[in-house]
């Protein structure tokens, strides 16, 4: 990765930390989980809202360091409007992303302003908090659920 690009990816971590997007509870969630980073401190709470197999909405609050918040920020963003299978697909994608070298990065936007985290081992659990609190809300879904 160049130095201009770590950068950039730098600044945005840092403004996704200092601006994090859906950073709210959400009431009429359909479903929502807890994360919890012993290692860093970082503690999330994960809120879904689905219908018919859609993540019409997604959001979180909680306190961590800035690759944690960044990293919350940019998937409650990318999940808006996905199928869960999609949902599963990136997250395979990502977890890839940050812990490997030699996985390609193609469709993950974004998502790879944190490719950088593979450097860094101890932060992998800081980049990979939101999305396994994520799986973890995804799991408690047995039925469709319906609209009104
Ligand atoms: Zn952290």
């Amino acid at each position: 990765m160049s130095g201009n690009l770590r950068e950039l990816y730098q600044e945005m971590i840092i403004d996704h930390h200092k601006n994090p997007r859906h950073f709210h509870e959400m009431p009429d969630a359909t479903m929502s989980a807890d994360g919890y980073n012993r290692l860093c401190g970082d503690k999330l709470t994960v809120y879904l809202k689905i219908e018919q197999g859609i993540i019409v909405d997604a959001s979180f609050m909680g306190v961590g360091c800035a690759i944690s918040k960044a990293s919350a920020s940019l998937m409650t963003d990318a999940l808006q409007g996905k199928s869960i299978d999609e949902v599963h697909a990136l997250f395979h994608r990502f977890h890839s992303m940050v812990t490997s070298h030699d996985e390609p990065m193609a469709d993950l936007d974004k998502l790879v302003v944190l490719a950088g985290v593979r450097d860094y081992p101890s932060r992998v659990k800081c980049a990979t908090l939101a999305w396994h609190t994520l799986e973890a809300a995804l799991k408690h879904d047995t039925k469709p659920v319906s609209t009104e």
